[in-house]
């Protein structure tokens, strides 16, 4: 089923492994001196070779980075065995002062269209929104991945998740141009497609929050939709089948609202696998254990997270306040933000760069300053190396 989940041709990895019950490696030094005796086995991968976990590596990798295979040549293998042995941190990846232990935006979308109000963002708002994420150094990453701490991104950028509530028709829309339907370039999806052509190292990725029976308002071409998103790297979320306010119905309600979602989901994606929720109103139900996984009438669902309607930055997905199943988002407005929304996080950021995350650039290892090392939630690192400096 998993496998219906590698888009085909996006070049995007979809790691299927969940965090925990994986190898535990701290901090790469002791487990390093004692395998770096006997053999290579742990040592980092060749770029051009399969990643650990058997999939090839990102084709897309090299437009991603900017760089040429030479420009990214760097150390050697053998040096990069020998860093890694060591657990030293190369000296060009310590320059972007890396901080993977850092917070991270999931920002909060509903519509994009006319006029600008607290729920609704312009498409020039939407365009400026891209624009002043990417300059300042943030990538686009879905959703899955950055829950599961599979965050590749180049070095010294930070990864920002894009979700979009309600499946409103300004998140896809489909206009006519010559008979033929072609995407509206001022709805989400036409604007992050364009936004990509001209910056491919911003990446691709957003996760859509729709509800059934009619997810962006053009019931002809929901199948079409659905596909492509999915085709070209995009997340479907649950947000229930019919926009329920969780609380406010009983816990088989509950169950039918979020499978009956899998089941319409995956009549138009087959294979489809829904693996997260964002609560319509922020709202749980009293019993919180019936969002994370259930069945109904023979149709199960698992979420592996969960968000909030929120106003704060994610704690990082290595952090020990890291909680996918209440996770926070920032809203992406700037109408009555009240100090919180995505400008005011923005500027914060700026202001206090040892709370933003800051990646690597190496999916492999999990690197932060010395100072957070208290921090680490240990059990969530799959065959990841901890790497800490001191600043
Ligand atoms: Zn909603």
């Amino acid at each position: 089923m998993k496998k219906n989940n590698a888009i085909p041709g996006s070049g995007k990895r979809h790691k299927n492994k969940g965090k925990r019950g994986l190898a535990i490696i701290l901090s790469g030094l002791l487990l390093m001196l004692m395998l770096g005796a006997f053999s290579c086995a742990q040592a980092p991968a060749p770029r051009d070779e399969p990643s650990p976990n058997g999939q090839a590596e990102d084709p897309e990798r090299e437009e991603r980075d900017g760089k040429t295979p030479k420009e990214r040549e760097g150390p050697t293998e053998e040096q990069e065995k020998q860093e890694a042995a060591r657990g030293e941190i190369p000296p060009a990846v310590l320059e972007q002062t890396p901080n993977e232990l850092g917070e991270f935006m999931v920002l909060m979308y509903h519509e994009i269209g006319h006029p600008e109000s607290e729920w609704v963002r312009t498409p020039d708002n939407f365009r400026r929104d891209l624009e002043t994420l990417y300059e300042r150094g943030y990538r686009a990453v879905n959703l899955i991945d950055a829950v599961q701490g599979n965050i590749d991104i180049p070095a010294g950028t930070s990864p920002v998740v894009l979700t979009f509530d309600d499946g409103n028709r300004g998140n896809f829309y489909f206009i006519e141009e010559n008979g033929e339907p072609v995407i509206d370039p001022d709805c989400a999806v036409g604007i992050l497609l364009d936004f990509y052509e001209e910056n491919p190292d911003f990446g691709l990725a957003g996760t859509f929050y729709i509800f059934y029976p009619n997810p962006f308002r053009q019931p002809e071409y929901v199948e079409e939709k659905l596909q492509f998103l999915v085709e070209k790297g995009f997340e479907i979320g649950n947000h229930t089948h019919g926009h329920q306010n969780l609380a406010r119905i009983s816990p088989e309600g509950v169950r039918r609202e979020l499978a009956l979602h899998v089941r319409e989901t995956q009549k138009y994606i087959p294979g489809y696998e829904v693996q997260s929720l964002a609560l319509p109103y922020g709202a749980y139900p009293a019993n919180r254990e019936l969002v994370v996984k259930g069945s109904y009438d023979g149709i199960d669902y698992r979420n592996e997270a969960v968000l909030l309607v929120g106003a704060n930055p994610a704690p990082s997905p290595f952090h020990q306040e890291f909680d996918p199943l209440r996770l926070p988002r920032v809203r992406a407005s700037e109408m009555k933000t009240e100090g919180v929304g995505m400008y005011d996080w923005l500027e914060r950021f700026e202001e206090n760069p040892r709370r933003r995350y800051v990646s690597d650039g190496d999916p492999r290892y999990v690197t932060a300053p010395e100072s957070l090392k208290e921090s680490l939630d240990e059990s969530g690192l799959e065959e990841k190396t901890v790497r800490f400096y001191k600043e």
